[in-house]
């Protein structure tokens, strides 16, 4: 069983996220700030991220740096949810390595199947070459 770190600060979202992957047999668990979803991926180790860019204090973008800067989390895949387009601009032009991106409004069924995508991904790259 997948767990799935949700980042968020707006609740309504996190209840949506982790309703509907709950419901496909996943695991959640949410941070409602940056830094708190910098401490639960270092504790809990996911197997998936969904972050969000607009949080207060630690933005998305800078937790994806520090995610990709700590050896421990490097490997974890994250699909980023962004509200506007600049954001998708700077998440492509930054190389910030995001695994996907969504844009808000999004459709839950879309994010889990695409968080399914993403961990089949992770799962064949792992079985498929070695180390990376
Ligand atoms: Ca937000």
């Amino acid at each position: 069983m997948s767990l799935v770190l949700i980042v968020e600060d707006e609740k309504d979202i996190v209840e949506l996220i982790k309703y509907n992957l709950e419901r496909s047999a996943f695991t959640t668990i949410a941070a409602y700030s940056g830094e708190e979803a910098l401490k639960s991926a270092k504790d809990k180790k996911p197997d998936l991220i969904i972050l969000d860019i607009m949080l207060p204090g630690v933005d998305g973008f800078e937790v994806c740096k520090q995610l990709r800067a700590q050896p421990e989390t490097a490997n974890i895949p994250i699909i980023m949810l962004t509200a506007r387009r600049e954001e998708i601009d700077k998440i492509l032009g930054l190389e910030l390595g995001a695994d996907d991106y969504m844009t808000k409004p999004f459709s839950p069924r879309e994010l889990v199947a695409r968080a399914k995508a993403v961990l089949r991904r992770k799962v064949s790259g792992e079985t498929g070459g070695g180390e990376v």
